[in-house]
């Protein structure tokens, strides 16, 4: 039986990861599962599952938890040391589907024990690539795209040479304000960009697809995992959603992935990887779907992109600045403290500071620093949303 371990189990891509392991019973012992404030869900699929542990993220949270797994054999246990302890378990195959940054120090932990680790927490590899990538390679653990733009890409080098590659397109679908006039987005409601017309997922990557921050993050995970010059990584907006990326080579063949709006499709083959097993997807149905259109993102709408791109050329720490940035910005707007629009310019307020601030941007890309800096970040965005307020 393969041991797996789900970071991140009661969120969108932790149920959808659970979704396919409880369809194969017998198939995988569950080591640890892990959510924040969802108690109930995360008591109920480890009891299901026969977890050996169930960590939350909140301390404060430990009793709910304990209560809710009374006797069925399922350790308990709290907190950010928790979590360590439980990504430290043998695991054969880990998914990281924790949100934010909090899933990076769970992931690295994964790869130190020569875990898989299937990683839809693209903050990971935005916070530190060069140090993840540097850990598995150290540790002869693997790390699997499970971003379907990503997955994507990924199943489109299969057999390839990356040195062919000449460009890699990553599609957006624009999100929920896509069709809006610009001058209606500084006054767009957290519930309005919390709507998507064609994924299913959680809150905070609904609304960061909303403004772009999330196809901002994944130009970044695009370069730090597959090593593409940061030129010839380009966004185009689909609004079908079915192609997720394209690979173009020298000889001026394109590869396309295409597959339905389904996070188990991307989920699935980094499960089974590298074989390709029958999963519970929609079959596309290109006759129907009649057409698919793309063009090119307005970067004044999506301020969001050309910031990715000044993060890619000033590397550093840089990434993990703008990830703590766009996180705490999103809380305030998800706090109704600012607008949409105020979002990216806190963001870019905030990158210019540590710009301005000799030697931070450049300290050596450690997970200490990488925390340090992003606590900073976040104080730093609450002191530029006060400022503004007042
Ligand atoms: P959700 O918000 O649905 O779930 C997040 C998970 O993280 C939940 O289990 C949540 O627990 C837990 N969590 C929240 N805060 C903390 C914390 N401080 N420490 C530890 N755990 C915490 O997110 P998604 O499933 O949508 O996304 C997860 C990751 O996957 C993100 O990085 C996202 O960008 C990425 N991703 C998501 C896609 C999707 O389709 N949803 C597609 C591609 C990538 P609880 O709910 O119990 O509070």
């Amino acid at each position: 039986m393969r041991k797996v371990s789900i970071f991140g189990a009661t969120g969108s891509i932790g149920q959808n990861t659970i979704d396919l392991i409880a369809r194969d019973p017998g198939a995988y012992d569950v080591v640890a599962l892990t959510g924040g404030g969802n108690i109930t869900q995360l008591a109920q699929d480890a009891r299901r599952l026969g977890a050996d542990i169930a960590v939350t993220a909140f301390e404060d949270r430990l009793g709910d938890l304990r209560a809710a797994l009374a006797g069925s054999g399922v350790q308990a246990a709290a907190g950010q040391a928790a979590l360590i302890e439980a990504a430290a378990r043998p695991a054969d195959w880990v998914m990281s589907a924790i949100v934010g940054a909090a899933g990076l120090a769970p992931g690295i932990e994964a790869l130190k024990q020569g875990a898989t680790l299937a990683l839809a927490n693209k903050e990971t590899l935005v916070c530190a690539g060069p140090l993840v990538l540097e850990t598995a390679q150290r540790h002869n653990a693997r790390l699997l795209p499970v971003d379907s733009e990503h997955s994507a890409v990924f199943q489109a080098l299969v057999g390839e040479d990356i040195a062919a590659v000449e460009r890699v397109i990553i599609t957006a679908s624009g999100g929920a304000f896509r069709d809006w006039p610009l001058v209606d987005l500084a006054t767009a409601t957290v519930e309005q960009a919390s709507s998507h017309p064609n994924w299913n997922m959680g809150q905070r990557i609904t609304i960061d697809s909303a403004s772009m921050f999330n196809k901002a993050l994944e130009v970044i995970e695009t370069k730090e995992y597959f090593g593409v010059d940061p030129a010839n990584i380009e966004v185009l907006v689909h609004p079908e959603s079915t192609v997720h990326a394209l690979v173009g080579f020298q000889d001026g063949a394109m590869m396309a992935h295409l597959g339905a709006p389904d996070m188990r499709h991307a989920i699935g083959y980094a499960l089974h990887w590298p074989e390709r097993r029958d999963l519970p997807v929609e079959r596309l149905d290109l006759a129907k779907l009649g057409q698919l259109r793309f063009h090119t993102p307005d970067e004044a709408r999506y301020p969001a992109l050309r910031l990715a791109r000044e993060v890619m050329q000033r590397g550093g720490l840089s990434g993990a600045i703008f990830n703590a940035a766009k996180e705490r910005a999103l809380d305030h707007f998800i706090g109704r403290r600012i607008g949409f629009l105020d979002m990216a310019d806190a963001v870019a307020a905030v990158l210019e500071r540590f710009e301005a601030a000799d030697g931070l941007v450049d300290a050596p890309l450690t997970l200490d620093n990488v925390q340090q800096t992003d606590h900073l970040t976040r104080q730093w965005i609450d002191e530029t949303v006060l400022q503004r307020a007042g």
